[in-house]
């Protein structure tokens, strides 16, 4: 999608700091990290949203959350501590790019509910 920033870093098109890529996925860290390490998943092709994955992302998605977070989770070194992972949904879910993403937050106690 031409004007999704999402698309832009996908693409390599926008830098950003990469902690991990496959054919499919990217994972780059947040531009304004909410804790010491905020990583966000995305899926190459623009997806807006939870809301707009198909039949046909049945893989793609299972794979996020099957092999992808759990090694970014490795990798970033807090799995073993614990983190969250959130996708925010639409404008009441706090969504501002509208390009499916799985906030990958740890390195520090989470509270809840979230604000
Ligand atoms: P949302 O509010 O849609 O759940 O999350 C969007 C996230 O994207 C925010 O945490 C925001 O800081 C991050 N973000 C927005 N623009 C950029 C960018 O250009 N580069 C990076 N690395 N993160 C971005």
């Amino acid at each position: 999608m031409a004007d999704c920033i999402f698309c832009k870093i996908a693409s390599g098109e926008i830098p950003s700091g990469k902690v991990y890529e496959d054919e499919s996925v990217l994972a780059f860290r947040d531009l304004e990290p909410q804790a010491p390490t905020h990583v966000l998943i995305i899926p190459k092709k623009h997806i807006g949203s939870i809301m707009a994955l198909t039949g046909a992302d049945k893989e793609l998605a299972g794979h996020i959350l099957t092999e992808v977070a759990p090694a970014v989770a490795r990798s970033c070194g807090v799995d073993e501590g614990g983190f969250r992972l959130v996708a925010n949904t639409g404008a009441d879910g706090g969504q501002t790019v509208g390009h499916l993403h799985f906030h990958l937050l740890g390195g520090r106690s989470m509270t809840w509910p979230p604000g």
